[in-house]
C-alpha cells in the first residue's frame, strides 16, 4: 500500500500557494537523519527488451504510454532536483535505450547545469547502435548487466536476450570512449554461481569494473532460491583473486575491492548482509512519476498528477521536499525473500 504525504503539507492551488520560483531559497533535500539527496535515478520507461526473471514475471503487463512521464516531465523533474542539490543523475528502467526518443532528453541532461554526472544502466543491447551517441550526448558512465558469459544460460535468465548483442554493445561502449564501465552481475545460487570466476576474468580482460549485487526480493516473483550473500562470494574469489579492500566510493551503494596489477574494481551490493542506509543518498522516481524516498519501502509522493494539473516548479519542489520527511531509517529485505512486502518489480522502479 502507497503512502501519500500529508495532503495538508502539499499545495492544492498553483495560484494561491506557491511562491514565485525565484523568491525561494534552494533548500537542500535533507531527510530527517540528516542525510542528504544528491543522487537521483530515474526510471524513463517500465518496458523492456528482456524479461529478466529476478526482475520481471512472466506475463508482465505493461503501462499504457500516457500513464507514463513524457521526456519533457522527466526534464523538468530533473531540473527541479537538481535546483536542490542533486548532482548525480542515473537513467534507468526498464530499458531506457528502448524508449523513443531517449537521445531527446539525454542530450538535455547532458547540458544541464548544475547536474555533474549523468550516467545510464542498461541491459546492453542496444549499444551498437547507441554508444557513440550516448557518448556526445554527455553521459560519462555506463552500468550494463550481465550474468552470465554463457548463451544458452543467458537466453534462460532473459528468457528472450542475445548474449552476443551485449557482448557486442559492451565493446561498442569501450570504442565509443566510455571508461570506467560496469557489468552488474546478480548473483543467483544454482544459476550462475558457478561463473563469478569467469566473471571477474572477463572484466579484467576487458578493462571494466564489476559489481556483484545481492538478489532482492522485489515484485510478486516467487524466488525459492536461498539468495547467495556478497560475503559467500568473496569468499569464493578469495580462492583465486587476491582482493584488497578499497575505501573508493562511486557515490552510489557498491563497496569496492581491488585486485594488484588491474585497473578492475570488484564491487559488492550488499541490501541483505551489509546494508548501505547510513549513507544513502539517493531518491527513485518510476516510470510513472512516483518518488520513492526509499527502494525497500512502499512510501511515495505521486508527481504525476501535480504535473499534470500545472503545478508551478515551486510547487514540484515542495512536494520534493516533503518526500524527505517519509525516508526512512533503513530497509530490511531479510525477512522477504519468499513473501515481498515490496510489490513493485525493480523494471518499475528503475535499479
Ligand atoms: N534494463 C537495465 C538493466 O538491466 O541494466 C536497467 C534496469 S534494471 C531494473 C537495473 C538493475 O537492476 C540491473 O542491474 C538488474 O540486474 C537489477 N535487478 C533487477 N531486479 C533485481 C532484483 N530482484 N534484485 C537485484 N537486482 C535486480
Ligand atoms: Fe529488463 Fe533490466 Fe529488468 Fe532485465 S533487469 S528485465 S534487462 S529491466
Amino acid at each position: 500500500m502507497r503512502a501519500m504525504p500529508n495532503p495538508a503539507a502539499l499545495p492544492t492551488s498553483t495560484a494561491a500557494v506557491a511562491p514565485p520560483d525565484s523568491a525561494l531559497p534552494a533548500v537542500p533535500l535533507i531527510d530527517q537523519y540528516g542525510r542528504q539527496i544528491t543522487y537521483l535515478r530515474l526510471s524513463i520507461t517500465d518496458r523492456c527488451d528482456f524479461r529478466c526473471t529476478y526482475c520481471m514475471s512472466d506475463a508482465m503487463q505493461f503501462l499504457p504510454r500516457d500513464a507514463v512521464l513524457s521526456l519533457e516531465e522527466c526534464l523538468r523533474l530533473v531540473r527541479c532536483f537538481v535546483a536542490l542539490g542533486v548532482r548525480k543523475v542515473r537513467i534507468t528502467g526498464g530499458e531506457p535505450l528502448v524508449r523513443r526518443n531517449v537521445l531527446w532528453l539525454l542530450a538535455r541532461l547532458g547540458a544541464l547545469p548544475g547536474l555533474d554526472n549523468l550516467v545510464l544502466t542498461t541491459n546492453g543491447s542496444q549499444l551498437g547502435q547507441f554508444a557513440p551517441t550516448l557518448k556526445t550526448a554527455g553521459v560519462k558512465r555506463l552500468n550494463i548487466s550481465l550474468d552470465t558469459l554463457r548463451a544458452e544460460r543467458f537466453r534462460s535468465i532473459t528468457r528472450i536476450g542475445e548474449l552476443s548483442k551485449v557482448l557486442a554493445g559492451i565493446r561498442a561502449a569501450g570504442a565509443a570512449g566510455f571508461t570506467r564501465t560496469k557489468i552488474n552481475v546478480v548473483m543467483m545460487r544454482g544459476v550462475n554461481e558457478d561463473e563469478f570466476v569467469d566473471l571477474v576474468n572477463f572484466a579484467v580482460a576487458e578493462g571494466l569494473d564489476i559489481s556483484f549485487i545481492e538478489e532482492m526480493p522485489l515484485g510478486a516473483i516467487e524466488r525459492e532460491r536461498a539468495p547467495i550473500s556478497a560475503e559467500e562470494v568473496r569468499g569464493q574469489l578469495a580462492a583465486h583473486f587476491s582482493l584488497q579492500p578499497s575505501d573508493e566510493n562511486s557515490g552510489g551503494p557498491a563497496r569496492y575491492w581491488r585486485l594488484p596489477d588491474s585497473p578492475t574494481r570488484v564491487g559488492f551490493i550488499e541490501p541483505h548482509s551489509h546494508n548501505f542506509c547510513a549513507d544513502c543518498n539517493r531518491v527513485r522516481v518510476t516510470a510513472r512519476g512516483e518518488l520513492y524516498p526509499c527502494l525497500g519501502h512502499n512510501d511515495a509522493v505521486d508527481l504525476l498528477p501535480l504535473l499534470r494539473a500545472g503545478a508551478s516548479d515551486a510547487e514540484l519542489k515542495q512536494a520534493l521536499q516533503v518526500s524527505m520527511g517519509m525516508k526512512p531509517l533503513q530497509h530490511d529485505f531479510s525477512q522477504q525473500m519468499e513473501k515481498p512486502q515490496v510489490v513493485r518489480f525493480m523494471s518499475m522502479t528503475g535499479g
